[in-house]
């Protein structure tokens, strides 16, 4: 029997790989397993060498859970008692403090700082025995058994067949490790997709009404996975029941790619372009990265950009340094050449699609959409990659690249100061009566009505240049939005403007947050008589301030509406003659008081022009006070006169609330009123 003392320089590790490594304890399985794979690819290889000649037989890893113990056992090379005191018992901890200290919390990190995989055993164990018989023929078979101290112990052991089993003797606060499906469950997590079979259990089978066990092993694991074949060799049915097999619950993935490079770095995998709607959050997570064929991580953040988090799919790297701290994987130089490496084949395989069958790529972009503007905003790479390829879609449902709709525009949508006007609708029905008065210009419509596209539009105008701008087609009439002569005509005297403009707003409704200012203008015979338009900039403002955080500010202001009225229809010609019989008498004499006291107001002025506050006499302050006072008074006799008149117009009001009704805006007691009126109306 030889005794002896790990060769640890820090005085004692284990009290360290108890306390610290606690919340991801249950990798020490993950280590285990994989240690036992290692030893059994190493006999391969010797074997397909020529350096081992014995029979290989069955190598199946068996993970065995007793009342005490965790038992994993494989068939592969073993060690001698030499081999156990040269890769067991001598570790290498130098600057071992300073380490531990930073990265207490991250098992990862420490395991893979000390290549500490097997003392990661001693995270739930409270000893430690390993029975090993190396292949090498008249080997002894020997016992190594630590208590969780530098102290071991190693005997001669009984044991016929080549291999190692690692005994765990559980400890008392790591009990729930001692249930057979829960070790089950965390080799499905870690183990689905090893290299050489995992048994764990029996297989079941249902007799009778029971579940019962059958003598046949219970194998966990894939052992030959999609992503390590030859792509050539797969069909599309392969990818998809992989798929399947990954992602139970998932519909059917669009696309994937599969991934295979040697230099300068070495990666396979399968990437998957699952259908996404919406909801960015949902999706995340479902990358899942292994080592080798070792699960090592779902939450793939920092390893691939952000919009690939959202792509399903396998990545399997041994460049990728596994065991360390995630703020080192996201400076290592080989994760970022990878993350590269990634964009690009992506933005390949989708150009590729585009080039091969445009149809197609058609059909799927609204799935991929979200996915690729994602990337487009995320990514300047990306982006330069995707401009070529990425649609726009009209109201229509006619796809173009930015290249051709540019084209299709250009002759029509340029206005007199020689921008592109890029007209787009976020909700096809609610603007409908906009997207029709454009169409009826010729002019085409964009839809956008995806969650990315109000930012999309934002860094588009920026990439395509001063000249273009985007514009929703509800925020002005259609012909302020591609203006083309040099004024709008609008040649309403200015008694007449004033009428109809007071006529109109006297009746708006109140509404919390939304303020409605009146203008009429010239939109031709044929167009509505009533429109309700809100500024781009202000609703974009929202629009991000809904987003964005920080912008609050914007999202307390009231809605900005710009109710026009159109000049030019009858209905609203009608009413300016109406209202000016009703109304004019009354006016008139309170308009020429008007117009007297604005004369004397700007005399006032006048004389006050260059003077400073002292020097101007009392009585003319308080004569210029006293003016002031008459004219608003003035001005509100007239609204009143004009509001009185409204107040009892059925044909304003049904105007105002067709223009409402058109934006939404006509709800509750409103819209019964309305539909009332208009039954009386008919
Ligand atoms: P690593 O696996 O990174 O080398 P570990 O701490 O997990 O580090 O294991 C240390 C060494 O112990 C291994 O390199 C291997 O030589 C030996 N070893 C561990 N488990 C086994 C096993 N089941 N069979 C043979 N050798 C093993
Ligand atoms: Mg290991």
């Amino acid at each position: 029997m030889q005794k002896g003392k790990i060769g640890v320089t820090t005085e004692n590790i284990f009290p360290v790989i108890k306390q610290f490594l606690y919340s991801d304890r249950e990798i020490f399985l993950r280590e285990m397993v994989s240690n036992a794979v290692d030893a059994t690819q190493k006999l391969k290889t010797l074997s397909s060498k020529g350096e081992f000649n014995g029979d290989l037989g069955d190598l199946t890893i068996h993970i065995t859970v007793g009342k005490d113990t965790i038992t994993v056992s494989d068939r592969g090379l073993g060690m001698t008692a030499g081999e156990i005191d040269k890769y067991i018992n001598q570790i290498a901890f130098s600057g071992a403090n300073d380490f531990l200290d930073k990265y207490k919390n991250d098992a990862n990190a420490i395991i893979g700082h000390f290549g500490l995989g097997f003392y990661s055993a001693f995270m739930v164990s409270k000893q430690v025995e390993i029975v090993t018989k190396s292949y090498k023929e008249g080997s002894q078979a020997v016992r190594w058994s630590c208590d969780g101290s530098p102290e071991f112990q190693i005997t001669d052991a009984e044991r016929d067949d080549r291999g190692t089993d690692i005994i765990l003797h559980i400890d008392d606060d790591s009990k729930e490790y001692l249930q057979e499906t829960t070790i089950q469950a965390l080799l499905k997590k870690y183990c689905r997709f090893l290299p050489v079979p995992i048994a764990c259990g029996k297989k079941k089978e249902w007799k009778e009404g029971k579940e019962v066990e059958t003598a046949e092993d219970n194998i966990i694991n894939n052992v030959e996975p999609l992503w390590t074949r030859t792509p050539s060799e797969l069909k599309d049915e392969d990818y998809k029941n992989f798929y399947r097999e990954l992602y139970p619950m998932q519909e059917e993935p669009m696309f994937w790619i599969h991934l295979n490079v040697d230099f300068p770095f070495h990666l396979t995998g399968i990437l998957y372009f699952p259908k996404i709607k919406s909801n960015l959050d949902l999706q995340k997570n479902r990358i899942q990265l292994y080592c080798n064929q070792v699960f090592v991580t779902d939450s793939v953040e920092g390893i691939v950009p952000d919009f690939l988090t959202l792509l399903h799919g396998v990545i399997d790297s041994p460049d990728i340094p596994l065991n360390v701290s995630r703020s080192y994987l996201q400076s290592d130089s080989n994760v970022k050449k990878i993350s590269g490496y990634i964009t690009r084949k992506v933005a390949d395989r989708l150009t590729s699609i585009f080039k091969n069958d445009r149809k197609e790529f058609e059909s799927k972009w609204d799935d991929v959409k979200l996915f690729i503007n994602y990337g487009m905003l995320t990514e300047e790479d990306f982006y330069s990659k995707m401009e070529k390829v990425a649609l726009f879609k009209d109201t229509e449902g006619t796809y173009f690249t930015y290249e051709e709709y540019r084209k299709l525009i250009e002759p029509n949508q340029t206005d007199r100061n020689k921008n592109l006007i890029y007209l787009y609708a976020t909700n096809k029905e609610e603007q409908f009566g906009y997207i029709e008065a454009a169409g009826n210009k010729g002019y085409s419509v964009l839809l956008m009505d995806n969650q990315l596209d109000i930012p999309m539009i934002g860094m588009l105008e920026q990439k395509f240049g001063n000249n273009s701008r985007f514009q929703r087609v509800d925020s002005d009439s259609i012909d302020n939005l591609i203006a083309k002569e040099d004024t709008v005509k609008n040649d309403l005297p200015a008694g007449q403007l004033r009428m109809i403009t007071k006529v109109f707003s006297s009746q708006m409704p109140k509404m919390e947050k939304a303020d409605f200012h009146v203008d009429a203008q010239s939109l031709g015979e044929s167009a509505l008589p009533v429109m309700i338009t809100c500024s781009e900039y202000m609703r974009r403002m929202k629009d991000m301030a809904a987003i964005q955080p920080g912008m609050g500010f914007y999202g307390e202001m009231p809605d900005m509406y710009t109710v026009i009225l159109n000049k030019d229809h009858k209905l609203i010609q009608r009413i300016l003659e109406d209202a000016g019989a009703a109304c004019d008498a009354k006016v008139k004499p309170e308009e020429e008081k008007l117009a007297a006291l604005k004369e004397r107001q700007s005399e006032l002025r006048k004389a006050r022009e260059g003077k400073k506050d002292e020097e101007v006499p009392q009585e003319e302050k308080d004569e210029m006070k006293e003016i002031d006072g008459k004219i608003s008074e003035a001005e509100e006799t007239i609204s009143g006169i004009y509001s009185g008149y409204a107040a009892d117009n059925k044909t304003v009001h049904e105007l105002i609330d067709l223009a409402l009704l058109q934006n939404g805006m006509l709800k509750g007691e409103a819209l019964s009123s309305f539909i009332r009126r208009s039954v009386e109306l008919i």
